[in-house]
Formats: structure tokens, C-alpha cells, sequence
């Protein structure tokens, strides 16, 4: 019982995989931009406020410098978000930062001696929901939970202090303008907030599903050729911009078409699993294996030299080699070889065609030298 709590607890506070990792960087940055454009909102309320409603100049003084703190922190994050500066805690510090505005702007109250709008406000209360909608924005379980229980002791810690400081029933506030005081509706409030937090949970649960759904190749679950362009043009731009080596590599099974016409359809599609397999575990997390198409498969090598890359290209083919596949029951095996190109940024190319064009030549060109090897250059002419 304990371990099994233990287990899917655990399950749940997974960090995201790669792909949806991905993804909440950009969920990161649309957050960014809708904080951005709320702040500006709000940093016009006291504003106007100010000039064409003169209230008790303690209070708008109040309001303006903790609306212009607001925008200002949100510039600051769009900024670093939009220049790619997204380390691992960014999303807790952010989504913290939007749960802990609300209870900021509640907190205000109670300094202000308006503990009926602290613990009754509807409007500032709903801004609770608008921050933990936004974590399933960031597609990791993680910040979902965080987040959610946060904003629950928040809220918790502000109605407690503010029915142990003043007595909010008391018939001095009489009318009550936003109601009287009641534990009952508090704790609905609390149950509504987790509630959310657990719908976003679910969100990303199922977006993580969908995700993998389109993003693999069913054959193999390697990654499909959509993701492997979309991932190579993200390592190509992350290459230019911290002046790092990339290197791509295109490699194909060799005569492909004769195992099949000789095993079987079926025979062929155990070999192509096998050959996925392999590949997925020959490399680092940090690396994209993806089938491109048929007996074609691409891997991403980011922060990889031409020659270091060459080296596990070529313990990858050895591997195949000596690797026989098992074809069923009767106990039959064969053996595969693949041939592979290669090239790398900056060296070889620029951009995303030219280095995928030269390292699909290369791999033709390792046909036409016999197969079963790797080409990652042009051939050394000795003089
Ligand atoms: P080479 O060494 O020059 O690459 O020869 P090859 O026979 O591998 O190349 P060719 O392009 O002539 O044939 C590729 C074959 O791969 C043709 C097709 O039957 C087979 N193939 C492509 N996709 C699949 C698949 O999903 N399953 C199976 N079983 N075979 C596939
Ligand atoms: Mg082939
Ligand atoms: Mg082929």
C-alpha cells in the first residue's frame, strides 16, 4: 500500500520527457506574454486612478508601486524567456510568482484594514484560478502540484490570520457589503482550488499522451520525422547561438529490400523494431534517433564534434553487425548492417537542407564503397 502510494506519487512528480519539455518552453513563453499584457492592465487601473479619481494618496501610492513592481518583474521574465534563458527551476519561480501576486494583492488588503475584501474578494480570488490554468501551460506535473498547493497555504494562511485578528462578524461592518463571514464558504474555496489544480494535472497528463501519440513512429517508438525536423531546426538555432558543434546523422539498413523478399513483410518490420531499438539505446538522452521513412533512420548529435560523432556512428554499425536478429520460433536469425552519413555545423553546412542534403550523400556514398560503414567527410585524397 505504502509502496504503491509511493510509486504513482512518484509517477506524478516526474519531470517532463524532452517533447514536452519542448513544449512547455514555449507554454513558458505564451505565459510570459499574457502576465505581460495583464500587468500593463493592471498598471493602468491606479493610474487612472491617481489622475482622475483622487482617493487617500496612501492607498494609490500603494497601488502604483505594486502594479509598476508587477510589470516591471514581468518585463524582466518575458526578456529572459525570449532570449532562451530557461533553466529548469524558471517555470516553479514563475508560476509561483503569478499564485503569490494574488495572495499579494489579498495580503494588501488586510494592511489596508479591509480584511472583508481579503477573505471575501471575488475578483482578486479568481486571479488564483487564471495562475493555475496557466501551469498546465508548462506541461510539467511538477509545477501543476507545486503551484496548486501553494496557492491552497496561501489562501489558507491569509482567511486564518484574518479571522484570528478581527472579529469579521461584528456588527460595526454592518452592511457587510462583501457578506459576512463564514468558514463553510472558505473551505469550498480551498476544495474548488484544488480541484483546479488536479484538472490541470490531468491536462498535462493527457497532453503527454497526445504529444508522444504524434511525435513517434509506431513501428519502431522512435521519434517520427515531423519531430526530428522540428528538433533539428531548435539544436541548429541553439548551435549558432552559444557557437557549439552539431552533427546529423542519416544512416539506412543495407539491402533492405532482399531481406524482405526473402523473410517476409513481417520478418522486415521485427528487423526495423530491433534496429530502433539499438539506436535508442546507443545514445544520450540529448540526442533525437528518429525513423525518417521506410529503412531510413536520422540521429540529432548536439555539442558533438564530426569525429566524436563518427567514432559512435561507428560503433553503432559494428554493433548492428554483430548483433543476430531472431526471427520467431523456429529459431531462424539474420544479420543487418546499416550505412551511415554524416555532417556537422558549422564545418559542413549552415543550414538545416545543407546538412541534412550532404549527410544523405554520404550515406550513398558509403553504398556505393561496399555498405556497412560511415562516411563523414570527403574522401582524403593523399598526395
Ligand atoms: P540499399 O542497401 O541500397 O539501401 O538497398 P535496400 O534494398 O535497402 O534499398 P531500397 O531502397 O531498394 O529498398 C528499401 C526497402 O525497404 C524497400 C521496402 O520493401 C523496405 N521497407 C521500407 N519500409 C518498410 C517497412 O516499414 N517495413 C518493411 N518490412 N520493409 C520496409
Ligand atoms: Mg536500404
Ligand atoms: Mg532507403
Amino acid at each position: 500500500m505504502n509502496v504503491s502510494f509511493r510509486n504513482s506519487f512518484g509517477s506524478l512528480w516526474s519531470r517532463p520527457d524532452p517533447v514536452l519539455a519542448q513544449a512547455g518552453v514555449a507554454g513558458e513563453l505564451l505565459v510570459a506574454k499574457i502576465r505581460l499584457c495583464l500587468a500593463a492592465v493592471l498598471l493602468l487601473i491606479p493610474a487612472i486612478n491617481t489622475v482622475f479619481f483622487p482617493v487617500e494618496p496612501k492607498e494609490s501610492i500603494v497601488g502604483l508601486s505594486l502594479t509598476s513592481a508587477t510589470f516591471l518583474l514581468s518585463v524582466i521574465v518575458y526578456l529572459l524567456i525570449s532570449r532562451e534563458y530557461n533553466p529548469s527551476w524558471l517555470s516553479f519561480a514563475s508560476s509561483s510568482f503569478d499564485v503569490s501576486l494574488v495572495s499579494g494583492g489579498l495580503v494588501l488588503f488586510l494592511f489596508m484594514n479591509e480584511p472583508h475584501t481579503a477573505v471575501n474578494s471575488k475578483v482578486v480570488f479568481e486571479g488564483y484560478f487564471l495562475a493555475i490554468g496557466a501551469t498546465s501551460l508548462r506541461y510539467d506535473r511538477r509545477v501543476c502540484i507545486s503551484a496548486g498547493l501553494l496557492a491552497f497555504g496561501e489562501y489558507l494562511a491569509i482567511v486564518s490570520f484574518a479571522a484570528n485578528h478581527w472579529d469579521l462578524n461584528s456588527s460595526i461592518y454592518s452592511p457587510y457589503p462583501y457578506g459576512l463571514f463564514g468558514w463553510s464558504a472558505q473551505i469550498s474555496r480551498l476544495i474548488i482550488m484544488l480541484t483546479a489544480s488536479a484538472l490541470s494535472l490531468a491536462l498535462v497528463i493527457r497532453s503527454q499522451r497526445l504529444l508522444q501519440l504524434a511525435t513517434s513512429d509506431p513501428l519502431t517508438g522512435l521519434f517520427n520525422r515531423g519531430y526530428v525536423d522540428d528538433r533539428f531546426a531548435v539544436e541548429l538555432s541553439r548551435a549558432r547561438r552559444y557557437d557549439k558543434p552539431l552533427t546529423i546523422a542519416v544512416i539506412d539498413a543495407d539491402r533492405f529490400k532482399s531481406l524482405n523478399d526473402t523473410h517476409g513483410h513481417l520478418a522486415g518490420d521485427l528487423v526495423l523494431r530491433k534496429i530502433g531499438a539499438i539506436l535508442r539505446d546507443s545514445f544520450r538522452q540529448s540526442d533525437t534517433a528518429g525513423r525518417y521513412g521506410g529503412e531510413e533512420f536520422v540521429v540529432i548529435l548536439p555539442e558533438t564534434d564530426i569525429e566524436t560523432a563518427q567514432r559512435k556512428l561507428e560503433s553503432l554499425q559494428e554493433l548492428v553487425a554483430n548483433t543476430p536478429i531472431a526471427l520467431g520460433a523456429r529459431g531462424e536469425r539474420v544479420q543487418v548492417t546499416i550505412s551511415a552519413g554524416l555532417a556537422s555545423f558549422p564545418q559542413d553546412g549552415k543550414d538545416a537542407a545543407e546538412l541534412f542534403g550532404l549527410a544523405d550523400e554520404r550515406m550513398f556514398q558509403a553504398k556505393k564503397e561496399g555498405r556497412n560503414r560511415v562516411i563523414a567527410g570527403p574522401a582524403v585524397v593523399l598526395s
